[in-house]
């Protein structure tokens, strides 16, 4: 499917994973770049059409899926679906680079079982429950349900994290960016 090296991350939600990614983006001198994934959930904050996610509704979404339009898809939360796009990859690839893929622990297993050394399989941790849920709280875009069924997705999440080629605990976010950084940087130059 692709030329390049695939770069997977997950992290529970609210562990600063977006902010890493971005930072490395940002930071650049890494020849790789972000597969956009679909999804039905609405946008969040300041999240753009096309940038954060491609935003589609539900009737869209199922429509992709009956069109093949995903490499993996899954039901992260009940009723909302999260899925990375052929067309992202096959874009990326063309352009010579390495994908990153922020995907769920089931597709990031998934994609990391399906490719093997040509992955790189890293979770991001918060340091205990407990911060998390106050990020998510401070956060300021979930509601209470919301926030319950993101801690308790959490629960599942860390307890595959042993299942991951790295694990990065998020408690100060510039080590974190340079400790994935330095994964990845040794990883594609293998
Ligand atoms: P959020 O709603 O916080 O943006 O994302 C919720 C979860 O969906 C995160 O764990 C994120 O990594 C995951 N996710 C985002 N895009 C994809 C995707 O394309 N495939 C899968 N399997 N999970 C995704």
């Amino acid at each position: 499917m692709t030329t390049g090296k695939v770069i997977i991350i997950s992290a529970p939600s609210g562990c600063g994973k977006s902010t890493i990614i971005n930072a490395l983006m940002n930071e650049g001198g890494i020849n790789m770049q972000f597969s956009v994934s679909a999804t039905n959930r609405a946008p969040r904050g300041s999240e753009q059409d096309g940038v954060d996610y491609h935003f589609l509704s539900d009737h869209d979404f199922r429509e992709a899926i009956a069109g093949d339009a995903f490499l993996e898809y899954e039901e992260v939360y009940p009723g909302r679906f999260y899925g990375t796009l052929k067309s992202e990859i096959d874009r990326i690839a063309s352009a010579g680079s390495n994908v990153v893929l922020d995907i769920d622990v089931n597709g990031g297993l998934r994609v990391k079982q399906a490719l093997g050394e040509e992955a790189l399989s890293i979770f991001i941790e918060p340091p205990t429950i407990e911060t998390l849920r106050q990020r998510l709280e401070s956060r300021g875009t979930d509601s209470i349900e919301s926030i319950d069924a993101r801690v308790d997705r959490a629960r599942y999440e860390i307890d595959q994290a042993p299942r991951y080629d790295a694990r990065v605990v998020n408690d100060d976010l510039n080590s974190a960016v340079e400790q994935v950084r330095a994964i990845i940087v040794q990883f594609l130059s293998k």
